[in-house]
């Protein structure tokens, strides 16, 4: 092949690519688009966290190809439009992309491809954002799994492929192709950006790498549930907008655990995670229903409330549950929130307020820079006890105890709620305790009883469960 476009969407690096080195390795000329869709800033699921952080990281890819001699062509417009002219313009013979696993993402694929086809035009995708994709994993009856822990020791037994070769310089002459502006900021697209949010980019993401690898990972296993504490990657932000390839990680991964000779235990554990995030990508392209509503479809006749009081109060970070509440507001102020505690506020969410899980899950899609569709909806369903593998639906979470176990010293709640800040460590999780000192310090009396509204929540489910 002599000319391919290289698609770039949620692979936004040069760095151990699947597609782009396939494209380098198979084509003369290798022309690298982005397209700019209206998607990225029109909707109900767009935030202006995200929105930024995919900008940075188009600017950043921008700078990395431009230094390899490859000019990023870059295009405001519809994919399906798009690229056909593009491809025409160039004599591209072919479009290369790699795989993106959601319902709406394929079929746009598809409509592209089918387009490309009518111009003599190829379309190949490549599995690259994954190490297994949905139907490499099945169980003995050839279906796919629902439950986590055999689908992740199947994942385990097949071996890792390793990490594909940086981009290389430019071959050939830059295509001519002329490019639109890049938005600056969200503020130009609507999306004004009131938090303060991690860098994009592949460096970015090279360093947490490289951080979190040098040390953390080894105590990974002890410190990931402690929000205070600096234990977890934060790469999800990466992961989900491609800045860092998967393979990389597990290249650097293993080497950790060589390193760590047999101390390696917290490498495990975080390889159990990175294999959640496959599980639920897989889930979502083989159980689409999971996008409209329960994974099990008899929960979608639980009967939610509707109190908007009391789901602007959870938003809001004033429930009057300090851990519920601290979580909801660095959720607001940076885009981002511990895994333990998006646990804790959706069990809160739909156990304590009973409200939908549904509703919970599109606030997280707007606030969350890491807002992926399949992870959210996974977490949401799980919380909930909807979902493949669940929580059964009478495992509450206690937001007291869970703060006194997760945030023993209060550290963590004292961060985000300042008016707690004088409370003792053992009133820091149930400031009721002391109502006069509640009553000075401003912050709000609880909204819910717990322990009523787990009666509440019971009877609930009870009743679609039979
Ligand atoms: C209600 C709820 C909603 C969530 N929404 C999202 C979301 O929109 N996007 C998202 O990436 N994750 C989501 N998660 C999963 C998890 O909370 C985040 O991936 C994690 O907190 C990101 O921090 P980290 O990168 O430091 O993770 P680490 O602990 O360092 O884990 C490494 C990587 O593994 C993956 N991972 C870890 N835990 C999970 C998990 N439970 N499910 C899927 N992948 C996982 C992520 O890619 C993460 O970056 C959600 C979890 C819950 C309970």
């Amino acid at each position: 092949m002599k000319t391919v476009i290289h698609w770039f969407r949620r692979d936004l690096r040069v760095s151990d690519n699947v597609a782009l080195n396939e494209a380098e390795k198979r084509a003369q000329n290798v022309i690298p688009v982005f397209i700019f869709e209206d998607a990225f800033h029109s909707g109900p699921d767009v935030g202006a966290a995200r929105l930024t952080f995919l900008l940075q990281s188009v600017e950043s890819l921008r700078k990395n190809l431009a230094e390899l001699g490859h000019p990023l062509v870059i295009r405001r417009g519809k994919s399906e439009e798009v690229l056909p002219e593009l491809a025409q313009t160039a004599g591209a013979q072919c479009v290369f992309a790699n795989k993106r696993y959601e319902p709406y993402t394929q079929r746009r694929d598809e409509r592209v491809a089918q387009t490309l086809l009518k111009m003599g035009i190829g379309f190949e995708s490549f599995k690259d954002a994954v190490i297994w994709e949905e139907r490499e994993i099945l169980n003995q009856s050839g279906n796919p799994y629902t439950v986590f822990t055999p689908y992740a020791k199947a994942w385990k037994t097949r071996p890792v492929p390793h990490p594909r070769p940086r981009l290389g310089s430019a071959k050939s002459q830059s295509s001519g192709l002329n490019s639109d502006p890049l938005p600056e900021s969200s503020v130009e697209l609507g999306h004004p950006l009131n938090q303060t949010i991690p860098a994009g980019g592949e460096r970015a993401a090279r360093d947490l790498l490289r951080a979190f690898m040098a040390g953390p990972v080894l105590e990974y296993g002890a410190r990931r549930d402690f929000p205070a504490m600096a234990g977890t990657s934060n790469l999800s932000a990466h992961l989900r907008a491609g800045t860092i390839g998967i393979r990389t990680i597990l290249a650097e991964l293993k080497k950790a655990r060589e390193r760590a000779a047999g101390k390696g235990s917290g490498c495990d554990v975080f390889l159990n995670e990175l294999i959640w995030r496959e599980f639920y990508l897989q889930v979502l392209h083989n159980f689409p229903h999971v996008t409209k509503g329960a994974f099990r479809p008899e929960y979608n006749a639980l009967k939610w409330s509707d109190n908007q009081e009391h789901f602007a109060a959870w938003r809001e970070g004033r429930t009057g549950y300090p851990i519920v509440d601290a979580a909801m507001r660095c959720l607001n102020a940076t885009g981002t929130m511990h895994n333990r505690l998006r646990m804790i506020v959706a069990m809160f969410l739909t156990k304590d307020l009973l409200i939908s899980w549904q509703w919970g899950e599109r606030y997280f899609m707007k606030q969350l820079v890491d807002g992926d569709m399949a992870a959210n909806n996974g977490g949401w369903q799980w919380s909930a006890g909807t979902g493949t593998d669940a929580a059964p639906y009478f495992r509450i979470f206690n937001p007291v105890s869970q703060g006194e176990k997760f945030d023993p010293t209060g550290g963590y709640v004292r961060r985000w709620i300042p008016e707690l800040k004088d409370f003792p460590d053992d009133l820091i999780q149930q400031p009721w305790e002391n109502p006069l000192r509640l009553a000075k310090s401003k912050y709000p009396p609880r909204i819910v009883l717990h322990d009523e509204q787990r009666a509440k929540c019971l009877a609930m489910f009870k009743a679609v469960k039979g």
